[in-house]
């Protein structure tokens, strides 16, 4: 429910490494799609702001995440990012992590879906359909960590030996510690968004991925968390005495399956049955295997998109890294950073634009004109530089 001006302003990030290559066809791809779609009476505006290694050549040194960035993608809402180099150094751990706690953009949004043609291990990888949320802000991934033999690290252990009585497993004082947390509030808005966004686009069911039979107080209480939130907001039903449940759509009136998976179980579920999945709610470092799995299912993590959201801010971002290797060298797949924008297209609802860019991107694929990195394992593909695949979806 975003309102959306004719000409809105939207701020990007070039990127580091491949970002030269792939950031400029994602513009001439999205431009093309809007004038398709709309005529001239819709046109992006975009605007250039810098992190990374380009921010520090822009405004020096250490600079790497100036907070004119920061201000324009918060101010303007939306906005697309190309792959950063992670600094050597210095005090920031990733700057996609400072980004993400900065913005507090708790959801990352993966959508998995197969293009006809794309290499992939699968017999039938059409089946694959499933869109990710992963939650992005607590868990192990949370950065709270001590390295062994600190100073912190060993009064933790000491703390939890002596006051919390912890002797059960053979826990050396030479121990490094993470801890992990996962909180009611946590869960319930990263399982709302997922709920929300099943109801939104007339998916059948949503599932909760979690590791809850060994990890009872933080990825069970996420599995019972989820199922409490949709009964609670959503008016959903035990399935057969349960656990499982069930709610109404409210916009289309059918059903949808609310379940549950020991994560484990879901990676050879997604290998096996990939057609019953759906919509997938789970905690951080889950959703991050379960990501490049299921992006290495359908094409890998050169055509695989994402977002980072909150309630709020949308980045939409490429999911791969710089790839410094052949960075520069027009080869890189812009795909991730153009189906990214695609997803950015629906967040704004210019539904008709995203849609004439899957069916560029399709034909692309189809015509057996992609990079090199798909290409190799095409048999009958050619394969074309990272700008000819950008003319090639345009066409
Ligand atoms: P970083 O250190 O930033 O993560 P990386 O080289 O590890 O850089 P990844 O995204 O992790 O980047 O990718 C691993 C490898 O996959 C790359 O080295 C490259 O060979 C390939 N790759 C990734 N993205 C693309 C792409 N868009 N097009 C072609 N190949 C890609
Ligand atoms: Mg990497």
């Amino acid at each position: 429910s975003l309102s959306v001006p004719a000409q809105p302003v939207i701020p990007f990030i070039e990127g580091d490494g491949i970002g030269v290559d792939v950031t400029p066809v994602m513009r001439e791809v999205v431009d093309a799609a809007v004038l398709k779609a709309y005529g001239d009476t819709r046109k992006i505006a975009w605007m250039e702001v810098y992190a990374g290694e380009k921010a520090t050549q822009v405004y020096g040194e250490d600079v790497w995440l100036p907070d004119e960035t920061l201000q324009a993608v918060s101010e303007y809402l939306v906005s697309i990012k190309g792959p950063l180099t992670t600094p050597v150094g210095g005090g920031i751990r990733s700057l996609n992590v400072t980004l993400r706690q900065q913005l507090d953009l708790y959801v990352c949004l993966r959508p998995i879906r197969y293009y006809d043609g794309t290499p992939s291990p699968l017999k039938s990888p059409e089946k694959t359909d499933m869109v990710i949320f992963r939650e992005n802000s607590e868990d192990i991934y949370a950065g709270i960590e001590w390295a062994a033999g600190t100073p912190e690290a060993q009064s933790l252990i000491a703390f939890l030996r002596d006051t919390m009585k912890v002797s059960k497993i053979r826990f050396p004082e030479t121990s490094g510690i993470g801890i992990k947390p996962v909180s009611r509030e946590g869960t319930e808005r990263l399982v709302r968004k997922a709920i929300q966004y099943a109801i939104d686009n007339g998916r059948p069911s949503v599932t909760l991925v979690h590791k809850g039979n060994i990890m009872k107080f933080t990825e069970g209480a996420f599995k019972v968390w989820g199922y409490e939130l949709a009964r609670r907001e959503f008016g959903a039903e035990p399935l057969d005495g349960g656990p499982w449940m069930r709610l109404r759509n409210p916009r289309t009136g059918d059903d949808i399956v609310l379940k549950d998976v020991i994560a484990d179980a879901f990676l050879q579920e997604i290998l096996l049955n990939p057609e019953d999945y759906d919509v997938i709610a789970t905690l951080n470092l889950n959703g991050d295997y379960i990501s490049d799995a299921l992006a290495a299912q359908v094409g890998g993590i050169g055509i695989a998109p994402g977002a980072n959201l909150s309630d709020s801010v949308g980045i939409f971002e490429a999911t791969h890294g710089t790839a410094p290797k052949i960075a520069g060298q027009d080869k890189a797949n812009p795909g991730s950073i153009v189906l990214s924008a695609e997803m950015m297209l629906r967040h704004l609802g210019w539904n008709e634009a995203a849609d004439a860019i899957v069916r560029g991107l399709s034909g692309a694929i189809r015509a057996g004109r992609v990079t090199d990195d798909l290409a190799r394992l095409m048999p009958d593909a050619q394969s074309v530089s990272s700008s000819e695949f950008g003319r090639c979806i345009v066409a």
